[in-house]
């Protein structure tokens, strides 16, 4: 018998019986996949920053590096992205087998199954690099790597299921893909009604026990071409031929495509980016039950086996893919405001340029900071759930931005398509990274804090899970022990963001990282005020903030800062603290302090309980959202980061591919060392009001080598200004019969007249 227990407890555990989130199946298993990280301490509002900055950073083994620069540079020569995107709508041929020669589909799986064995940092290096040259090769090589058949036979497969499948997948032989989403399931996946039903079946001239399957799936990449399909339905028992039980729940299954019902459709073509995409669907398909991953035993699970790869390979494809999008922009755009002049000047040196250009680069900056921590986490053997859906919604909606960004720099340049244009493929396959992996606006409003919030809080699993204790007396012993901790937790939250609020952050927990001490203190501040927020709203709204998606999307917004924050500041510690690259970090830190202080102000105007509101803005915010973002000095420092060739230029966009074969980046690239090179000779001219070099030389004013150096420069720069034009018959068909529009038109004005 304990007072505190059975008075005080036991009331509060039938209350909160009621007001904690309620939970279906799909979302327990959704919730405890993978392992929660340094968002457990971020959610704790005190995080020991000794503890970040202890992590190992991610490395490459030397087999790792040797093929970065060997196979990774080899297949970045093949592809021209223009062909592929517009000519051939596929990557050449020699591009394929050369994949699955050099096992880029196998770089996940374990070398005593034929695979590279690489780690998750080597994985997302290659994706990063290849996503720079072409995107469709790109997500090709990706998509194996991710979640699918490889994944899940590694970590659920049976024995006999590893030893058959993992080789073919590993040299090539099959080509996976994965079938989830279907058109009446997108974002809720697990609402399917495609079916398998367990009954008798003849295979392979015997007959057993297995499941006839019925589907429709779509968006399906690798679909068209895949030899392996991992599906995704729901098992039923109608004639309880296994067990009791007749609906058994998701369940994940390996489909060679050339059994008898399956029908793989045409492609789809997906924001014209030509990787292989597509529908598929399977009419009464037997499969034996050793077809279901991890075999019968497995049947039902399926969801949760996917929402655990899913807590890893979140966290590495689409985020490698942003940064290396990222660091493209920045490369590019910073070269292409140098050598671009308007009035007389690069327009580079525009105040108005400086400021997107300053976002690009400092974008850049935390996005490979954040790549890498995440690598780091999970080279170490993490599967940080709730990061990777960070990792995944912010990596994404940045690099939105910062494309949007290089987009309105180069303006003409990057509007008019064809082989010159280097970045309006990088354009058009943004939306299909906000939408795949779980779509951006669900997963802000939805999934970011929703599951931080249970996941990474301290007490909260805890005390779910008392309360959905069948044993009523269990769950209240185990309720209690938590509930009390979480009250001393929330007091002493409580008193500590108001002090940090209240002093600026002045006496907050930081290490000494010499110029970087006062953002650490900011963020021990910011981390105190989030979890108290947090506390109270959980404790005002329970369950209903599941439906409070705004005030949600706000939450996971700060621990998403918090946590990019906190990469930014630790990569900043492994480049051993470059003075140059300060701008950059100062840049992001003004950015996300900005964006947490409106957030935190937002919260507390719209939670539903105003008592509690107005009490959280007195604690954490006195006197209201106050940081402005970055200073016009920091701007101006850090688009100048990209208006110079140098270590911090080389440092924020390192080995993005450069195939000297001037096309691209590879043309920009020259024409900005010439340009640079020359900026001396420039000035000489501009000085004397002269623009003929021929006659600066005549005149003294420049010598003849000088002179040429300005003249090559300017012809590489002219080169890169340059924009495509196409005969109107190779745009259109309809213009056959002429290769002049004008003639065209004309034909078919007296055409007209004569009929
Ligand atoms: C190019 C491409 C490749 C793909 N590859 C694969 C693949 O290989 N395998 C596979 O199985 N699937 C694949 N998908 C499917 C992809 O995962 C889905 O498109 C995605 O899950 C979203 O589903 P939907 O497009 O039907 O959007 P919908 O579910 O119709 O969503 C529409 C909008 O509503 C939002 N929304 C939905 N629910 C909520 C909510 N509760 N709160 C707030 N907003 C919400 C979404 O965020 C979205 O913005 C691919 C899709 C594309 C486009």
């Amino acid at each position: 018998m304990s007072f505190r227990r059975d008075f005080i407890t036991k009331p509060i555990f039938s209350w909160a019986h009621g007001v904690l989130p309620s939970m279906s199946d799909t979302e327990r298993e959704a919730l405890e996949a993978g392992d929660v990280w340094w968002d457990a301490d971020l959610f704790t509002g005190n995080p020991d920053w000794t503890k970040l900055l202890a992590y190992a950073p991610a490395t490459l083994t030397e087999e790792e590096k040797a093929f970065l620069h060997g196979p990774v540079d080899e297949l970045c020569a093949m592809l021209d992205d223009w062909k592929i995107n517009w000519e051939w709508r596929d990557l050449p041929p020699e591009a394929w087998d050369f994949i699955k020669r050099h096992k880029f589909f196998g770089m996940i799986i374990p070398k005593e199954f034929g695979g590279l064995g690489f780690s998750p940092y080597a994985h997302s290096e290659v994706v990063r690099k290849l996503s720079s040259r072409s995107l469709a090769a790109a997500v090709t090589v990706m998509v194996p790597n991710s979640l699918g058949p490889g994944e899940l036979l590694m970590r659920f497969g049976t024995k006999e299921q590893q030893d058959k499948w993992l080789p073919r997948l590993a040299d090539g032989r099959d080509i996976p893909c994965f079938g989830l989403t279907s058109p009446e399931a997108g974002s809720d996946a697990a609402s399917m009604i495609d079916t398998g039903i367990i009954c008798k079946g003849t295979f392979e001239g015997r007959e057993v026990l297995g499941l006839k399957l019925n589907w429709h799936k779509r968006y399906i990449t690798l679909g068209p071409v895949a030899t392996l399909l991992g599906l995704a339905f729901k098992a039923h028992d109608p004639d309880h031929l296994i067990g009791h039980a007749e609906d058994l729940g998701i369940t994940v299954a390996l489909i060679p495509t050339h059994l008898p019902g399956v029908q793989i459709g045409h492609r789809h073509l997906p924001a014209m980016q030509v990787f292989q995409n597509g529908p598929n669907w399977g009419r009464d398909v037997f499969i034996p039950m050793d077809y279901i991953i991890g075999g019968e035993a497995r049947l039902g699970q399926g969801w949760k086996m996917l929402m655990t790869a899913l807590a890893a390979g979140r966290g590495i494809s689409l985020p490698s893919l942003s940064a290396a999008g990222a660091a493209f922009a920045a490369r590019a755009t910073g070269a292409y405001a140098r050598i671009r002049e308007q009035f007389g000047v690069s327009i580079g040196k525009f105040e108005g340029i400086e400021e997107p250009l300053a976002r690009i680069a400092a974008t850049a900056y935390l996005l490979d900071a954040a790549r890498r921590l995440t690598c780091a986490a999970l080279n170490a053997g993490q599967h940080p759930a709730v990061i990777s859906g960070i990792m995944k919604l912010q990596a994404t909606e940045r690099m939105r931005i910062a494309i949007d960004d290089a987009m309105d720099i180069h303006a003409g340049k990057a509007v008019i398509d064809g082989p010159q244009n280097y970045l309006g493929s990088l354009y058009r396959s943004v939306p299909v990274g906000i939408t795949v992996e779980g779509a951006n606006i669900l997963t802000r409003n939805l999934i970011v804090f929703g599951q931080g919030a249970i996941r990474a809080h301290p007490y909260l699993l805890s005390e779910m899970n008392a309360l959905g204790e069948t044993d009523r007396a269990k769950g209240l012993d185990a309720f209690d022990s938590a509930f009390w901790k979480h009250v001393g937790h929330s007091f002493a939250t409580l008193f500590r963001a108001w002090g940090r609020s209240w002093t600026g952050g002045a006496f907050a927990p930081a290490p000494d990282a010499g110029d970087a001490t006062g953002f650490y203190r900011q963020l021990s501040r910011y981390s105190s005020a989030f979890a108290l927020c947090a506390d109270m709203a959980l404790l005002t709204l329970g369950g209903a903030l599941k439906r409070k998606e705004m005030l949600s999307a706000r939450f996971g917004d700060i621990l998403s800062e918090l946590y990019l924050l906190s990469a930014a500041l630790k990569r900043w510690e492994e480049e051993g603290r470059q003075p140059a690259d300060f701008a950059a970090l100062e840049w992001c830190m003004a950015s996300g302090f900005r964006t947490i202080e409106n957030r935190l102000a937002e919260i507390c105007a719209n939670l539903p309980n105003r008592f509690v509101g107005v009490l959280l803005k007195f604690v954490v915010q006195p006197f209201g959202a106050r940081v402005l973002g970055p200073s016009d000095k920091v701007v101006h420092q850090c688009a100048q980061l990209v208006l110079e060739p140098s270590a911090a230029r080389e440092r924020l966009t390192p080995d993005i591919a450069h195939v000297d074969d001037d096309r691209g980046l590879a043309r920009l690239e020259k024409a900005f060392l010439l340009v640079t090179g020359s900026e001396e000779v420039a000035k000489k001219m501009r000085a004397a009001r002269l623009h003929d070099w021929n006659e600066a030389v005549k005149r003294g004013v420049i010598t003849q080598s000088e002179g040429e150096r300005l003249a090559a420069a300017r012809e590489a720069a002219a080169k890169v200004i340059e924009v495509d034009d196409f005969a109107p018959e190779a745009l259109s068909p309809i213009y056959k019969k002429s290769a002049d529009v004008h003639q065209f038109f004309q034909d078919l004005g007296e055409q007209r007249a004569a009929s």
